[in-house]
């Protein structure tokens, strides 16, 4: 086994290597019921450290904190301007902490290094910029009332929701995080962020530069934990008042249960099987390579990967040789490897499961052209979690890999006659939260574009997502949006108020 840990700078690790414990009301505590968990480098299969996990009480101290913060005002009445200077303090402090983040990203969650450190760190530190911009720039209306025979005026106020319980997955983690912190501390929230148990490290060196930048005491605290033991706990918690979950469709159905104790408001982003039209008047090199990252990006561990690929009959071919010769030319490697186009999947248990959908899938008559196994001899003493690039064809329209999010590097590709085929083939899933288009026609680029039921659709590209840009899901990919203002007012009341003049 090839370890990691001598590669990464001294800073990523003496922060792997610290006791770090939970970050409760301004304080880093030890858990009063949790547990230790290793941390397990997806690359190697290497334990790299530990982390402490919280268990119910701590999720109590944390809602108790985060409840006094609320209630006393400490962030809700600081002026908007000042919660804008903080916010920007938060960007800064995690662009000057790039490279550290990227390692970690790379470590706990088997990140390709270049992509973490070029893409996800920079697009965190600009979401906490982003929502900066927006603290001022939340502001009701006012209306004229209609109520006879009295003279009134009506106005809103856009009021923080409360304390939010901020629910993160492991395939982007700081930047699923800073998704949900940023326009919860814009709005004026409380927050219990509870990252995904397979990788806490980056949330928790948030947390520390969270508290550098003057987020006062017990707005931001921090619960890494088990989603079933500290998950549940916030979820069901009636001190909670909102939560936005980032995660699987199956998990949020349990969490919908729980959060009924109270009736917490409720942000969902949960998961897809997003289709990607390549048709025949398509730059067809571009729409084969766009849809091969679209897939294997992040080894498909990515909520609009584009899982299905749906080619015009006259060009199916190409397509699936496309593919097929794309996935058989990627290299895997470790995540700090520079020249790894692939990593790991984030555990032994995933990668079980995804090897199992595609037999399954090949059980119900979907034919392989490539990958298709377990990719145990990437590293020259075996260890990490690697998947071949897997491309299935022929697969019948109900089989478990057409139907079900696998969250892995595995597209099926089908052919499509004309346009009503390809929309009624791409909508015909459970899902809806993405999709792409790759036509040289303009018109018939909107016309998909207006036909796919899905929450953002890109037409010529995939997978670019955009602070401005609203994204959440359609059907079961979810409720509610992020992004824009719209991600803001996630964590936000509105409260009407008529004054007799
Ligand atoms: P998951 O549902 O297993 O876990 C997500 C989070 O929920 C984790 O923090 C987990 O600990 C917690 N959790 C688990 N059980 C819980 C419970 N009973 N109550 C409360 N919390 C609980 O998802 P995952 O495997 O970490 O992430 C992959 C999934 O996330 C995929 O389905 C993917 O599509 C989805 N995802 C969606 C988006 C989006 O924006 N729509 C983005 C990223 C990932």
């Amino acid at each position: 086994m090839a370890s990691q840990l001598d590669q990464l700078s001294a800073p990523a690790r003496s922060f792997i290597a610290e006791d770090k414990g939970l970050l409760i009301g301004g304080a880093w505590v030890a858990p009063s019921d949790g547990a230790v968990e290793e941390v397990i480098d997806p690359s190697t299969s290497e334990i790299v450290g530990t982390v402490v996990h919280g268990g119910r009480a701590d999720v109590d101290r944390a809602v108790a904190a985060a409840r006094r913060a609320f209630e006393d005002g400490r962030w809700r009445q600081r002026t908007p301007a000042e919660r804008a200077r903080t916010l920007w303090r938060i960007a800064d402090l995690i662009e000057q902490s790039a490279q550290l983040f990227a390692e970690l990203e790379a470590i706990d969650g088997g990140k390709l290094f270049a992509g973490a450190l070029g893409g996800e760190v920079p697009a965190a530190a600009e979401t906490f910029r982003y929502y900066a911009g927006w603290c001022t720039k939340i502001a009701g209306e006012t209306f004229e009332p209609s109520v006879p025979g009295l003279g009134l005026h009506g106005f809103t106020l856009l009021e923080p929701v409360g304390v939010a319980g901020l629910i993160t997955p492991w395939n982007g983690p700081l930047v699923s995080a800073a998704w949900k912190l940023a326009p919860a501390l814009a709005a004026g929230c409380a927050c219990i962020l509870k990252p995904a148990e397979l990788t806490p490290l980056s949330t928790l060196r948030l947390g520390a530069l969270v508290q550098e930048a003057g987020i006062p005491d017990g707005v931001v605290n921090i619960v890494p934990g088990s989603g079933p033991v500290a998950g549940a706990a916030l979820a069901e918690h009636p001190g909670v008042d909102k939560i936005s979950f980032t995660g699987s469709t199956q998990t949020a159905r349990a969490l919908l249960g729980a959060a009924t104790s109270n009736m917490k408001k409720l942000s969902l982003e949960l998961g897809g099987k997003s289709p990607v039209l390549i048709f025949d008047d398509a730059e067809l090199d571009e729409a084969i390579t766009g849809a091969a990252a679209a897939i294997f990006s992040n080894a498909g561990q990515v909520c609009v990967a584009g899982a299905r690929v749906l080619a015009q009959r006259s060009v199916y071919d190409r397509v699936v040789q496309g593919l097929a010769e794309i996935a058989a030319g990627l290299t895997l490697g470790r995540a700090l490897d520079p020249d790894a186009h692939m990593g790991p999947l984030i555990s032994g248990d995933h990668r079980a499961r995804v090897h199992a959908r595609v037999a399954q899938g090949i059980g119900e008559g979907a034919v392989l052209v490539a990958g298709g196994e377990c990719a145990d001899n990437v590293l020259a003493g075996g260890g990490g979690y690697y998947y071949r690039p897997t491309v299935l064809v022929d697969a019948p329209p109900d089989s478990c890999v057409v139907r079900e999010e696998i969250f892995g590097p595995v597209v099926v590709v089908a052919p499509f006659n004309d346009e009503a085929d390809a929309l009624a083939l791409a909508n015909d899933t459970a899902y809806g939260l993405a999709g792409s288009v790759w036509t040289g026609d303009g018109s018939r680029a909107q016309r998909m574009a207006r036909g796919l039921r899905a929450g953002i659709v890109w037409i010529n590209c995939h997978g670019i997502p955009d602070l401005a840009m609203p994204i959440g899901g359609y059907k079961q990919s979810g409720w509610g949006r992020e992004h824009g203002f719209k991600g803001i007012e996630a964590y936000l009341e509105h409260k009407s108020v008529m004054q007799r003049l």
